[in-house]
């Protein structure tokens, strides 16, 4: 009998996770090395622990939603879409539902399940999961992968180091957005020092501190249903209507996360970013609206005719900034003063000023370069039985399930072309 193909897959991520079950599925010996106590640390946070495990679409929709690179996903994507995910996981046990614009979730809204489930696949195909095990280097011997050192800790709680040899190895150790879930960037490493080019890394789907003192006055304002825009210049570099929220630092929310991909790693001294607050009523119409508040309550000032129109919150901001005096009887604000306080509430105006760090990132902007992959097997074109799955390589997406959706389906196809290697 032909001896197995020995398979080392560096960090039991999403990525790392499917990539094991696809080299075993194929055949192959395989081990995970994974730095922490647990697999699926990231995945446990992920979709604030309900997990977002994938959009429910197809292939053209999923590269679609690709802003690095997407074109380096279609082979992964066609060898695990969506679809093929959601009935592999169905049938090992786990119960889908599908929600608005797509997202999947457990049906139990338990990100928890999801690694139970995988755990329950790893076990069943006899995976071995080294924990608490660090890879520290990866040798290779003439553009080939030999072994890779690792560092862990023994039952007496000791460290220890040792060099296990493979056929291959998939490096599927993440970026290094939150960090403390043990993605520190290591793949980084062990693809520089084999040769590889990195590309540089910022922070992406992340909120964003905003110039303007009134983003902190509204501290803990959440608002639903607004449109935001993203400008560079004249530029519209997003628009989209949902939710968002301000914090002590500035602007944070599905709409802001989602706008930041377009900012990461970009020069933003002429961004700006435009909320529409009534984005279903014309200029027009929300004149109408005004007026008959304004009808309704003739005698008071404006500070207090604005109740039905905003959250109390934003009165006095809004109140500010329109430039009407706040105790001016509502009967004599001018049609000029209306105007402009139409404007300023279909297009309240604030400055980025730097967006927060890759510890509130969920996403990693940049890595592994890929042109340097090959896209049909994942390998590395310069080091023959190396492969790289996951966030470690330079594509990224918005939210919506599509970041897990790149781990899985680049893990897949690493996983499976590994075990072929012989
Ligand atoms: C708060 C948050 C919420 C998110 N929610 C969603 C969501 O709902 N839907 C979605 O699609 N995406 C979501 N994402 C993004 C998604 O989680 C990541 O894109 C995805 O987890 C990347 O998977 P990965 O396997 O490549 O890397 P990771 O999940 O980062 O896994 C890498 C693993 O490698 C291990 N490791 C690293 N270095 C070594 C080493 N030297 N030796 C051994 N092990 C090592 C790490 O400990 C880690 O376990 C979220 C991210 C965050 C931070």
């Amino acid at each position: 009998m032909d001896k197995k193909v020995k398979v080392i897959v560096i960090g039991g991520g999403a990525a790392g996770i499917m990539a094991a079950v696809a080299a075993a599925d194929a055949g192959a010996e395989v081990i995970i090395a994974e730095k922490n106590e647990k697999i699926g640390k990231k995945l446990y946070i992920t979709g604030k622990g309900r997990c977002n495990i994938t959009n429910n679409s197809d292939i053209q929709n999923l590269l679609l939603h690709v802003v690095s690179n997407p074109k380096f996903l279609y082979s992964a994507f066609s060898a695990m879409d969506s679809r093929k995910l959601m009935d592999f996981l169905e049938n090992n046990g786990l119960n889908l539902k599908t929600e608005r614009g797509g997202r999947v979730f457990p049906l139990s809204d338990k990100s928890s399940d999801v690694i139970r489930t995988f755990k329950n696949i790893l076990e069943k195909r006899d995976v071995k999961i080294y924990y608490n095990t660090e890879v520290q280097g990866i040798n290779i011997k003439d553009g080939v992968f030999k072994s890779a050192d690792i560092k862990y800790l023994n039952q007496n709680g000791r460290k220890n180091t040792e060099t296990i040899k493979a056929d291959a190895v998939i490096i599927a150790t993440g970026g290094v957005s939150y960090p403390s879930t043990g993605s520190t960037g290591d793949g980084y490493r062990f693809a520089l020092n084999t040769g590889h080019k990195v590309k540089e890394t910022f922070p992406s789907l992340v909120p964003v501190n905003i110039k303007e003192g009134f983003a902190k006055e509204l501290q803990g304002l959440s608002l639903r249903n607004v449109e935001l825009s993203l400008k560079d210049g004249k530029k519209v570099l997003y628009k989209e209507m949902g939710e968002m929220l301000f914090t002590h630092f500035g602007i944070s929310g599905p709409l802001v996360l989602t706008a930041s991909c377009y900012m990461s790693g970009k020069d933003m001294a002429g961004m700006k970013f435009i909320i529409d607050l009534k984005p279903a009523l014309t200029k027009q119409q929300l004149d109408g609206r005004i007026l008959r508040d304004f009808s309704e309550c003739k005698n008071s000032c404006f500070k207090n005719s604005l109740g039905r129109l905003l959250p109390a919150k934003l009165i006095p901001v809004i109140t500010r900034l329109s430039g009407i005096d706040a105790d001016k009887k509502v009967h004599s604000v001018t049609k000029q003063e209306r105007a402009g306080l139409v404007d300023l509430l279909k297009g309240l105006e604030m400055t980025p000023e730097g967006m927060r760090g890759f510890d509130e990132a969920i996403i990693t902007r940049g890595g592994v370069m890929v042109k340097e992959i090959n896209p049909a097997t994942m390998e590395s074109k310069k080091v023959k039985g190396m492969y790289f799955a996951g966030e470690v390589i330079d594509t990224d997406a918005v939210t919506g399930g599509y970041n897990l959706q790149i781990a899985w389906s680049t893990g897949y196809l690493a996983g499976k072309s590994a075990a072929g290697i012989k």
